[in-house]
């Protein structure tokens, strides 16, 4: 017997992490996907103005800016103009 292991100083031992992961991902998908926007999502993960966005091809699915963003964004303010 005897056969303890010394702890050495200077090594703490390991914590194990608790995952916390689940609940910040719930809270996220309540917001709206688009890059800088912190609305609640209301449709499709995205609030209404986003929501429009995506229908109007602006962003993806993912709340990215599609390729020809500048050009769609045109489009769609020329589109509220005539609409308003
Ligand atoms: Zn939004």
């Amino acid at each position: 017997m005897g056969n303890a292991k010394k702890e050495q100083p200077g090594s703490p031992s390991p914590k194990p992490q608790k995952q916390q992961g689940a609940t910040v991902i719930d809270m996220a998908s309540m917001r709206c996907k688009a890059d800088g926007c912190n609305k609640k999502s209301t449709r499709a993960d995205f609030c209404e103005e986003h929501f429009e966005w995506f229908k109007m091809g602006l962003i993806t699915r993912e709340g990215k800016r599609a390729a020809d963003f500048e050009k769609k964004f045109q489009q769609y303010m020329n589109q509220q103009k005539k609409a308003a």
